[in-house]
């Protein structure tokens, strides 16, 4: 979920963690040498090598973010680009640091970091106002729901073999997992018909190979919002939310 939202929770912490100590700082450095906040800060300074103070906790800022050089120089350097500098360092790291997590061999995230290419947020996060669909569209990315794939993890007294997590929608004895139920259980033929129809009729999604499509719609071709709400049109996420919410 973090993923998907990614945008949002860095530029919080883009302005408020990071941001405005260095914003804060930059503008001390600035002030006039009569003023009292400047020689308050001053007195930080010059005892922030002897002590744990807020002076300090600035410079091990910059020294996390391997930029000694903008304290030493006193906020002289890059003046109008720190804050930018800070965001981009952590975005970087964050990024990093995800990529990592979600690339691990025993992630759930396995299906969701092969469309899964960029850290912002997502549109159709933004491109409806019915939660139900963000919530259905999300779960079934992040591989929240409800197929035998998942739902074999989790069962007692011991986690079902992936082999035997079976579809029960259908005769095909194939596992149910995000690639069976999105193109090929018969037992949501209907469904899927409608849908292809649809996007047939406006792209170019029937010249796909079986991979491509299934990374077309679970990542709405690269974020184009028109095909997102022809999707969620074609399945009437609202009133019929059968694709994919798959109670049982
Ligand atoms: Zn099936």
């Amino acid at each position: 979920m973090l993923g998907e939202i990614i945008d949002a929770i860095l530029s919080v912490k883009g302005s408020t963690k990071q941001g405005f100590p260095a914003k804060y700082w930059l503008k001390l450095c600035d002030h006039n040498m009569k003023s009292l906040v400047k020689n308050a800060y001053l007195n930080l300074y010059s005892d922030a090598t002897k002590h744990q103070n807020w002076a300090s906790s600035v410079n091990n800022l910059w020294v996390t973010c391997y930029m000694s050089e903008i304290w030493i120089n006193q906020g002289s350097l890059y003046k109008n680009k720190i804050v930018k500098i800070l965001k981009n360092f952590f975005y970087n790291k964050y990024a990093q640091l995800w990529w990592e997590y979600i690339d691990r061999e025993e992630s759930k995230l396995r299906k969701y970091k092969t469309f899964k290419n960029n850290i912002s947020l997502e549109n159709y996060l933004l491109c409806t106002n019915d939660i139900n669909i963000r919530r259905e569209f999300t779960k079934l990315r992040i591989s929240a729901h409800q197929l035998h794939i998942e739902m074999g993890r989790y069962s007692r007294p011991r986690k079902t073999p992936l082999s035997d997590r079976i579809c029960g929608h259908c005769n095909s004895r194939e596992i149910e997992d995000e690639e069976h139920f999105i193109l090929f259980c018969h037992g949501y033929k209907d469904e899927r018909d409608a849908l292809f129809a649809n996007l047939n009729s406006f792209t170019t999604f029937e010249s796909l190979n079986t991979e491509q499509k299934f990374h077309f719609i679970m990542s709405y071709n690269e974020g184009d919002v028109e095909i997102l709400k022809h999707q969620f049109n074609s399945l009437e996420f609202g009133a019929k939310p059968v694709f994919f919410n798959n109670q049982r």
